[in-house]
C-alpha cells in the first residue's frame, strides 16, 4: 500500500512500465498470457527501480456496449492482477483513466498531430469497423490516439500488450517523434516493438499472440463466437482440459515449433512456456521429435487447468474492495501529478499556456 506520495529525485526520474487492460468480465487465456501474467512478472521484477502503472481504460470501454456494472468491473479487473501474484509497493500505481482528465485533453492535442491516413491504416480499426465505416463510432477510429496519450503522458518506455496492439505502439512512437521534432524533447519515445517483445521475454522479438484453439490461424479473441476457441479465466478445470484436448492441430504427425505450418502445435508449446515461465526454447527442446500430440495436449491441459484453478481460488479470497479503493486513491493522486505536469509542458509548447 502506498505509504507516501512524496517521491525522491531518483524516483521521479525512474522509468515507467505501463499497462491497461480493458474491463469486462470476459477475459480469456490470451489476456492472461499476453498481458496480465507478463505485466505481473515484470512488475515484481522491476518495481524496486521502475514505476509500474496499471490503469483501467474506462474511457476505452465506453466505445462498445458496457457489459455489466462498470464500477464493479473496474474493481474486479484490478483484483485480477493481485490474484495473478502482483506484489504491491509504493511504486505500483493503480488508476482509472477517466479520473485523470489529462488523458482526454492530450488525446485532442494528438488528434491534431496524427494524420487521417496513418490512423485509418490501423488494422484494429479496419477490422472492427468492417460492418460499415459509416455506422462505426468515431471512438473506434480515435482510440489509438487515446492509447498514445495514455502512454506518452507518463513517458512510459515499456508497455506490455499483445502483438495485435504493436501497431498502436508504433503510432504512439511516431506521434511522439513528430511532436518532439517540432518542439524539442517533450515526450519519451516508447521502446521499439522488437525491444518491447524482448523485454517481455520474447527472444525472437515478436509479440505474444495466443491462437484460437479451433482456428490457430487466428488469435484467441473475446469476440470470437466459438466458445471452444477460447478459454476464459473463469473456466472450470474440466472444461479447460476438454477444450485443450480437442484443440485443432495438423496432420504432420511430428511435434515441432513452426507457427507457419503447425500453428496449433506451436500455440500449445507457447502456452506451456508462458504459463510455466520457462524459455520457449526449453519447451521446444523437450518436445521436438515426439509424435504423440495427445501427450502434449494432456501436459498443456494439466498446466493450464491447474494454473487457472489456483488463480481462481486466489481471486475468490480477495473479497473486500477496500484495498483496491485505497490503491486507486493514492494512484490517482500520483497519476494526476505526473500527467498534469506533462500536459502543461505540451500546452506551453503550443502557446495554450504562458
Ligand atoms: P476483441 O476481440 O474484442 O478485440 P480481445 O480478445 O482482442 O477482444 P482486447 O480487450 O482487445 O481483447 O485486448 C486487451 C489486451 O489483451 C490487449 O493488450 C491485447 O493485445 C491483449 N490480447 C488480446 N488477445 C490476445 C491474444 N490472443 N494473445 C495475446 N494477447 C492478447
Ligand atoms: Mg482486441
Amino acid at each position: 500500500m502506498s505509504s507516501s506520495l512524496i517521491y525522491s529525485t531518483k524516483e521521479i526520474f525512474m522509468q515507467t512500465i505501463l499497462t491497461g487492460i480493458r474491463i469486462n468480465s470476459d477475459l480469456h487465456l490470451g489476456h492472461f498470457l499476453g498481458v496480465i501474467l507478463p505485466m505481473t512478472r515484470l512488475a515484481n521484477q522491476h518495481s524496486h527501480d521502475s514505476h509500474i502503472n496499471i490503469f483501467v481504460p474506462d474511457l476505452h470501454s465506453i466505445i462498445g456496449d458496457i457489459d455489466g456494472d462498470l464500477q464493479r468491473n473496474i474493481i474486479d479487473s484490478l483484483k485480477i492482477f493481485l490474484a495473478a501474484g502482483l506484489q504491491i509497493n509504493d511504486h505500483i500505481h493503480f488508476y482509472r483513466q477517466s479520473y485523470v482528465p489529462a488523458h482526454s485533453e492530450l488525446t485532442w492535442i494528438l488528434d491534431t498531430v496524427a494524420t487521417m491516413g496513418e490512423t485509418s491504416r490501423m488494422i484494429q480499426y479496419k477490422e472492427k469497423s468492417d460492418d460499415g465505416k459509416e455506422s462505426a463510432n468515431v471512438g473506434i477510429f480515435n482510440y489509438p490516439i487515446l492509447m498514445a496519450a495514455d502512454i506518452l503522458l507518463y513517458d512510459a518506455t515499456y508497455v506490455p500488450v499483445g502483438e495485435d496492439q504493436f501497431q498502436h505502439l508504433e503510432l504512439a512512437r511516431n506521434l511522439a517523434e513528430r511532436f518532439n521534432n517540432k518542439f524539442g524533447d517533450v515526450f519519451t519515445l516508447p521502446a521499439k516493438t522488437s525491444d518491447q517483445a524482448k523485454f517481455m521475454g520474447q527472444l525472437d522479438g515478436n509479440g505474444i499472440r495466443i491462437r484460437s484453439l479451433t482456428n490457430p490461424e487466428k488469435k484467441m479473441s473475446k469476440s470470437d463466437p466459438s466458445e471452444n476457441s477460447k478459454i476464459m479465466l473463469i473456466e472450470s478445470p474440466a472444461s479447460t482440459a476438454k477444450k485443450i484436448m480437442s484443440a485443432t492441430t495438423d496432420s504432420v504427425g511430428k511435434i515441432q515449433f513452426d507457427m507457419f505450418n503447425q500453428p496449433g502445435i506451436s500455440n500449445l508449446l507457447q502456452i506451456e512456456s508462458l504459463i510455466t515461465n520457462q524459455p520457449l526454447q526449453t519447451i521446444i527442446s523437450r518436445w521436438t521429435g515426439e509424435t504423440n500430440y495427445g501427450d502434449l495436449k494432456s501436459q498443456v491441459a494439466t498446466t493450464v487447468s491447474t494454473t487457472l484453478a489456483e488463480f481462481q481460488s486466489r481471486l475468490a479470497e480477495i473479497s473486500d474492495d477496500d484495498t483496491i479503493h485505497e490503491l486507486l486513491k493514492a494512484g490517482e493522486i500520483y497519476a494526476n501529478g505526473v500527467a498534469n505536469a506533462k500536459l502543461l509542458k505540451v500546452q506551453k509548447c503550443l502557446g495554450l499556456r504562458d
